[in-house]
């Protein structure tokens, strides 16, 4: 030292003073682990997958976030899927996004009849029927014809609670136990069809978007994902109102997809199975939460077997979700989560976490539940024919 004239510049190659001249910005901090741990690469899953939770085709959407309209856009052909799929060992693919009307039925043609026992599609809600004072009879009679097609279950994305209005897309946001959607649900009941239902989102998007939210990369890239403020319900107002449709509609099943939409709290979900026996859950687009919270995640799967289904949100060619882009890299991951119990591994292929910076741990089930959690659960509650291999 001894210098005033600032800080002496480096010598070359002297790396203990090659400090960066300006901060590292968090987007250019892609830090390596020094971990020296197994990697096992688990390319076939030990017993036959239904992913219950995928998205092959979707309808245009307005500019709110709601899909008006029965057309769907196809993803990709199964011609492509089927290869990918086999390779992963994947049997059947289920496809949450099939509309209704129309589109439904361009879905169910081009997959489900096409390919037998490879692909199920799921209805959605007419939204855009939502102002007509005899809806709730008209969303009734488009299920029936819905389960009368071939579609195995009735799907919700989030619209209902966060962005469905009272006239569609503008005035007060419509509540999930409005009453108007009563005659929906009984109706599944009456069908034995179980609903998919997607409520509220990752308790991070409800949060400022500050220094302290642990999703704050992912909200920054994708600032309209965040409900926070505006006239949004909070998390805890969404899942009540979702609990008391569950408690009004008793013989009508219901998936609560996400791990019921609140894996950051596996206590909170536990509590909800326990209350509803009507209710099953799906892990898809979560194993970033399940699997950093090993030992819990564990003792949840131990529990609540029979009532987990395998899922992962795929979406060929990713649409807006990259961590969801369907292909090999994307089994491969959650196979690792299920299968193995190697540690501090990314859940996402991607340089950055997308859901948020950390990593996860295997939860190395048994086979007796890997099966269960892989495809017997699904078949069950699915009303799927999987043929003996
Ligand atoms: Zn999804």
């Amino acid at each position: 030292m001894g210098s005033t004239a600032g800080p002496a510049k480096p010598l070359p190659g002297d790396v203990t003073s090659a400090v960066p001249e300006a901060p590292l910005t968090l987007a250019d901090f892609e830090p390596r682990s020094s971990l020296q741990v197994t990697e096992t690469v688990v390319d076939r899953p030990r017993y036959p997958v239904i992913d219950a939770h995928t998205h092959l085709s979707w309808g245009a959407r307005s500019e709110s976030g709601i899909f008006l309209s029965s057309e769907r856009t196809f993803l990709s052909p199964p011609e492509e899927l089927l290869p990918v799929m086999d390779r992963c060992g994947v049997k059947t693919m289920v496809n949450f996004t099939g509309g209704y009307g129309a589109g439904l039925e361009d879905c169910l043609a081009r997959y489900d009849r096409a390919h037998p026992g490879r692909f199920l599609t799921m209805t959605e809600p007419i939204y855009e029927r939502f102002t007509d004072p005899e809806y709730p009879r008209l969303q009734a009679e488009a299920i029936e014809q819905a389960h009368r097609a071939g579609a195995c279950a009735l799907k919700l994305l989030k619209t209902l609670g966060l962005y469905l209005r009272e006239s569609i897309t503008t005035g007060p946001l419509v509540a999930i136990d409005d009453p108007r959607f009563d005659l929906m649900w009984d109706t599944c009941g009456q069908l034995n069809m179980p609903v998919a239902i997607h409520v509220s989102d990752p308790i991070a998007f409800f949060a400022p978007v500050d220094r302290y939210n642990e999703r704050y990369e992912e909200l920054a890239n994708h600032p309209d994902w965040s409900f926070h403020g505006r006239d949004f319900p909070s998390n805890e107002e969404l899942l009540a109102a979702r609990d008391r449709v569950i408690a009004r509609h008793p013989r009508t099943r219901f998936i609560l997809l996400h791990v019921g939409n609140f894996a950051e709290n596996l206590a909170h979900v536990s509590a909800t199975l326990d209350r509803f026996p009507n209710t099953t859950v799906d892990i898809a687009a979560r194993i970033g939460e399940l699997g950093r919270q090993p030992r819990a995640a564990r003792a949840f799967f131990d529990c609540y077997q029979d009532r987990i289904l395998f899922g992962t949100d795929a979406t060929p060619h990713g649409y807006e979700f990259p961590q969801q882009l369907f292909n090999e890299r994307l089994y491969q991951i959650y196979y690792r989560f299920l299968e193995t119990d190697d540690e501090y591994f990314d859940y996402a292929p991607a340089n950055v976490p997308p859901q948020g910076r950390w990593r996860i741990y295997g939860i190395n089930l048994p086979d007796a539940i890997l099966k269960k959690v892989y495809n017997a659960n699904a078949v069950r509650e699915l009303g799927i024919k999987l043929q003996q291999e």
